[in-house]
């Protein structure tokens, strides 16, 4: 029976254990396997290159994104390192221009010194991506949303012009997760997420997830999983399992909330701009409908100029000012300071994250709350004189 994607994230992947009954699959803490002769193994071998437990985040990651093939990592940035290592000296990538920091930082300072190199595209032109593709690029990368500008790029036609030029196509789908956008339906080859965020859910475990359809990318991945290491733990990769199960019904609250929050904060007055794929006015509206069953939960904006941002992080109650994303929780950083510390401040000020930018995570708290929160700490933090 071919399950709906709200059904999958409970059934997906392996349903409970065959040897016991177990509606959960075991958390199989052990580094090795007893092998029963030379030669002769159940298919286990060493837990480097596989465990039941990642086994099952593995497959589950697959079938949620309507892939064949998934693979766990200890990090989104372990998951990035391995995908990227499937290229060669001279090779480059075209790149979104807004990018998570850190995907940014591993191209700049740790790709670039083996001569693997990036161009950055807006890749929501789509021409633009048309023309930064020559023979040495081998692969667009994107982010849609983007991170932190939100900037949406067109999956599918992405895709189109890249595959006539014979290039791979790489999503980062963190902000959507497959309960909202999956990116290999739409013509991508390779699908990255930092599962640390809204996978996850919970703020309580970093890790890394790939998913992809083609049998020979996915040997070589496996391959290069397996060469480099940095493989999820199996306490980790139950824990991942654990938070999926519920992704559905937390999407659907982040995207209500968010949605409240960012037509509340258009209409309240306090900024100059909010940056949300779901508001009508923002110029990835149409797009972002077309290719996702929802807006998601990153809104960023930029207050007033008679309001201290520095001030209105500390003014916050409930909101809490941290890293990362995509929990329960509602949480608020300072990209230029934090999240996007990593991208030179001229690259920072082209693409358009200024120092007053301001990203908000909208959690699954009652929403009235968050608004209150919000407009009390603007409102304390207007600056004197
Ligand atoms: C957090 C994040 C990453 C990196 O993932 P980690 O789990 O922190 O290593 C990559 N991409 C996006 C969009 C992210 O938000």
């Amino acid at each position: 029976m071919s399950l709906k994607i709200d059904s999958l994230l409970i059934h997906g992947g392996i349903d409970g254990d065959e040897t016991t009954g177990a509606v959960n699959v075991p958390v199989y803490q052990t580094s090795t396997y007893k092998q029963d002769g030379l030669g002769k193994n159940r298919g286990w071998e060493y837990s480097r290159t596989g465990n039941p437990t990642r086994a099952a985040l593995e497959k589950l990651i697959a079938d949620l994104e309507g892939g064949e093939y998934g693979l766990a990592f200890a990090s989104g940035l372990a998951a990035i390192n391995t995908v990227l290592s499937l290229f060669k000296k001279g090779d480059k990538l075209v790149v979104s221009d807004n990018i998570y920091g850190g995907t940014f930082r591993i191209l700049d300072n740790v790709y670039k010194n083996f001569d693997i190199t990036y161009k950055i595209v807006d890749t929501s032109d789509l021409e633009a991506v048309e023309k930064a593709i020559d023979e040495d690029v081998k692969a667009v990368y994107i982010e849609t949303p983007a991170n932190p500008l939100l900037t949406i790029t067109d999956i599918e036609e992405v895709s189109k012009i890249a595959h006539k030029h014979d290039k791979l196509v790489i999503v980062d789908n963190t902000f959507l997760t497959p309960y909202l956008q999956r990116p290999l339906e739409l013509g991508a080859d390779i699908v990255i997420h930092s599962g640390t965020k809204y996978l996850g859910g919970h703020s309580d475990t970093v890790s890394g997830l790939v998913a992809v359809k083609d049998k020979a990318l996915a040997d070589r991945l496996y391959y290069l999983q397996n060469a480099i290491g940095g493989v999820l733990a199996p306490w980790d990769s139950f824990l991942m399992i654990r938070g999926i199960k519920t992704l559905g019904v937390r999407m659907d609250r982040h995207v209500e909330n968010a949605g409240k929050i960012a037509r509340w904060l258009q209409d309240s007055g306090y900024v100059q701009k909010v940056y949300y794929p779901g508001l009508e006015s923002d110029p990835g509206y149409e797009i972002q409908k077309k290719q996702a069953s929802g807006a998601g939960a990153m809104i960023s904006f930029v207050l007033d100029e008679k309001y201290d941002y520095k001030k209105f992080f500390e003014e916050l109650k409930l909101v809490t000012l941290a890293e990362s994303l995509g929990g329960v929780e509602s949480l608020v950083c300072h990209p230029a300071s934090m999240t996007h510390a990593a991208i030179p401040a001229d690259i920072r000020k082209q693409v358009g994250i200024v120092d007053e930018l301001i990203r908000l995570s909208v959690g699954i708290e009652n929403v009235d709350d968050l608004i209150e929160d919000l407009k009390q700490a603007i409102e304390a933090s207007e600056a004197e004189g």
